[in-house]
């Protein structure tokens, strides 16, 4: 069995309704009619556009939506908060936790993490797990323990049938946003690691069917060396995923 090559559209805090709306139109059908390979594509719009982007893909089995973060409480007296049940109730399908905008300014812990992951799980979310350590911790050559608390911290408790339904996308803080890429070799080497981590701590066969998406300034002209890494095995994409054509040339080098 083959990983899922996905690629990933982060939009953050852009594109009022309308605006959304006509972008997913514009990307839905362009990547349908471009894109040859077998590839899921994932869009995570704001919220408030969840339910108009599931209808548009509905039916179509190689888009999905996506919330940029849920709750880790299940209901109650949480003003401004969203349950997981209530985005899978939108028509998502997929949620990201711990992305590092979240971490750096709203003080996002491993442990909120791990609560989220499993309130997604209970409502059929499948996560999407970000990781990522800062530029001081490349430099400062701490790299690999960074990335290895932020699995242990978050994913240990997990069973590995809980852990067949994450996805994890590894973002070097440094190169979010920032025009700055992991080299691909840089990508591979923590791609290569999680991967090991992911077999020490569930067993080969998880490790194996675990897709891990590479972040941070993915571009249509970098994607398809990062993309041809033997353990990156797609992108989460921000700033490029605004703009329908670069996105779809993104999609095209996936595969
Ligand atoms: C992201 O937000 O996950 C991201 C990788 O952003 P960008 O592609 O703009 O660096």
């Amino acid at each position: 069995m083959k990983r899922t090559r996905i690629v990933a559209g982060n939009w953050k805090m852009n594109k009022d309704y309308e605006a959304g709306l006509s972008l997913a139109s514009e990307i839905f059908p362009m990547i349908e009619s471009e894109v040859q390979h077998d590839l899921l594509t994932i869009l995570f719009p704001p919220f408030v556009h969840i339910h108009a982007l599931a209808s548009l893909s509905a039916g179509k089995k190689a888009f999905a939506i996506g919330a940029q973060d849920c709750s880790a409480n299940v209901s109650g007296a949480f003003t401004g908060e969203l349950a997981a049940s209530m985005i899978k109730s939108a028509g998502a399908d997929y949620v990201l936790v711990g992305h590092s905008e979240r971490r750096q300014y709203h003080g996002e812990t491993d442990t909120l993490c791990y609560e989220k992951i499993k309130r997604a799980l209970e409502a059929g979310l499948r996560p999407i797990y970000c990781i990522g350590e800062l530029k001081e911790q490349r430099v400062a050559g701490i790299f690999e323990e960074v990335i290895v608390a932020q699995l242990e911290g978050a994913l240990a408790k997990l069973t590995a049938t809980e852990m067949a339904q994450l996805v994890l996308a590894y973002e070097p803080v440094w190169a979010i946003g920032t025009g700055l890429t992991a080299s691909p070799e840089q990508a591979q080497e923590v791609h290569a690691l999680i991967r090991s981590w992911l077999a020490k701590q569930f067993d080969i066969e998880t490790a194996q069917m675990t897709s891990i998406l590479y972040g941070g300034s993915v571009n249509a002209a970098n994607a398809k060396e990062l993309f041809g890494m033997p353990d990156i095995d797609g992108g989460l994409v921000g700033g490029a995923s605004l703009k329908s054509r670069d996105f779809t040339e993104i999609a095209k080098a996936n595969h």
